[in-house]
């Protein structure tokens, strides 16, 4: 499929702060199809841009792909033969291949004050031209460049972009690209400070590290014009480039923090599974040409390919997300449900109160099909962790009628008799007073429902009495018939 041997790919994230689910998804497509084609999925810190840079920001990226599962074979921490992995620690590496382009004079110095440049961006703004550098700098004499040199003004270096060429590359996702190079602005290289910016870094590195293909957002593919530019004044091979539609708010403007979360670290703190969250975001752009909609992580790398990523922007639908979540927790097995349930309990009201683990499997068997997130079962449920300390009034109004307290004090006697009783007991029990009274079983069941949960729903009602146990269970009928009389 390509005519690299290995594929290498790589998620190379500039450290301004979190990580964005876009670039979740960037580094996913990544890792999948490095995983898929048994590659290499390569992490590189793009940290060039200075004034952007936020500290702990690499450290929130790494816990943040370990978290959800995305392992990298080479980058910072890990090492990899082809590092470092970390720009600001190849400076010098930068520097060689600028003077490389100096040499073949494909690139220039400029060095054009910032006060010209912005009276020049102001002129053609004036005029209603795109802004471009003017190449005042371009016609200077080896020996004007010397001389400022010499006199230590500051200078950057541009590169030279031809005249009236078309610049055409080919995306795996989009096909056949063109670009006029008439659109494009001579552009800087290398900052004042000696820092790259991100076009020489991001092409000098591709290519040193072998990256095979590169797979990003859609908003880096009006670079890619100058980066190919960039590969042909080295003499290099280009990467097969792919790149990811765009992430959409519902109402199709792009994904933005004003209409919901958009940190990984922010779903993660919700609750939100990784597992979720990672299926979820490969379906952003991506789908395998079925119904399924449900993937663990092993199933995404079988079935994953760029051929089959969208053009389109894709649209986040938080809804589907929760779908998703629930889906996941559902089908986790006990041991780590319970695992995750004592977590959450050991951070909720209930931290302190005690119920063994045989209990809260109980809990969990019964209310599996009802939760979406692990804290649903303690907060759908929080009848299993304390007695109820209000009733739900609405259902209070409809259930709760003038002879339900003598019927449930019927009941409890029932109850009361049976020794370690089964679901099945209370059933009988249940009906048999039922019988006593000339009603439905419904009409006791909402009672006692209501008596010892405080709400109208949940699991099956003897499934509750089983799990509170009859002490409890009696305990909480009389203090719900004291209280609603
Ligand atoms: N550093 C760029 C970013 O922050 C990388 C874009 C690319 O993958 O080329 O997304």
């Amino acid at each position: 499929m390509s005519k690299f041997k290995t594929i290498r790919v790589r998620f190379a994230p500039s450290p301004t702060g979190y990580l964005h689910v876009g670039g979740l998804r960037t580094a996913l497509y990544n890792f999948l199809f490095a995983r898929k084609h048994g590659g290499v999925f390569i992490l590189r810190i793009e940290d060039t841009d200075r004034t952007r840079y936020v500290n702990d920001a690499v450290d929130n990226l790494i816990e943040t792909l370990r978290w959800a599962g995305l392992d990298y074979d080479e980058g910072p921490e890990k090492g990899g033969t082809l590092g470092p992995y970390v720009q600001s620690q190849r400076l010098e590496i930068y520097k060689q291949h600028v003077d490389r382009l100096l040499n073949t004079r494909t690139a220039y110095r400029c060095f054009c004050t910032p006060d010209r440049l912005e009276m020049m961006r102001k002129e053609q703004e004036a005029r209603h031209i795109s802004p471009k550098y003017d190449r005042n700098c371009l016609s200077l004499s080896q020996q004007e460049i010397q001389e400022n040199a010499r006199k230590g003004i500051p200078c950057v270096v541009r590169m030279k972009i031809p005249d009236s060429l078309t610049i055409r590359f080919h995306d795996v996702i989009r096909d056949d690209v063109e670009f006029s190079s008439e659109m494009l602005d001579d552009q800087v290289l290398m900052k004042s400070d000696g820092y790259p910016t991100y076009h020489l870094a991001n092409v000098v590195d591709d290519h040193l590290m072998q990256i095979s293909h590169v797979i990003r957002g859609e908003e880096w593919l009006s670079s890619t014009p100058k980066h190919v530019l960039l590969y042909q004044f080295f003499g290099w091979e280009l990467p097969e480039f792919a790149h990811l539609p765009l992430l959409l708010n519902p109402d199709r403007s792009k994904l933005s923090k004003r209409q919901g979360d958009v940190a990984v670290e922010d779903y993660r703190a919700k609750g939100y599974l990784k597992e979720a969250l990672v299926n979820f975001v490969a379906m952003l752009g991506w789908n395998p040409g079925t119904e399924q909609e449900y993937f663990s992580l092993e199933e995404l790398i079988q079935q994953f390919s760029l051929e089959r990523v969208n053009k389109a922007g894709a649209i986040f639908n938080i809804e589907k997300l929760n779908w998703l979540n629930a889906e996941h927790l559902r089908r986790k097995p006990d041991e780590e449900l319970l695992r995750m349930l004592k977590e959450a309990l050991a951070q909720s009201n209930f931290k302190n109160a005690k119920h063994d683990d045989e209990y809260l499997l109980k809990v969990i068997f019964a209310m599996r099909e009802r939760v979406s997130f692990v804290n649903d079962f303690i907060e759908k449920g929080s009848y299993f962790f304390e007695p109820p300390n209000e009733y739900d009034q609405e259902v209070v109004r409809k259930r709760w009628k003038a002879e339900t307290p003598s019927q449930l004090k019927q009941l409890a006697e029932e109850f009361s008799k049976l020794t370690s009783p089964t679901k099945q007991d209370y059933e009988a029990a249940l009906q048999n007073t039922a019988d006593v009274f000339h009603v439905g079983n419904g009409t006791l069941i909402h009672a006692v429902r209501l008596a010892v949960s405080g709400v109208g729903g949940g699991p099956g009602v003897y499934d509750i009495l089983f799990i509170l146990g009859k002490d409890e269970s009696l305990k909480r009928m009389h203090t719900a018939i004291e209280r609603l009389t």
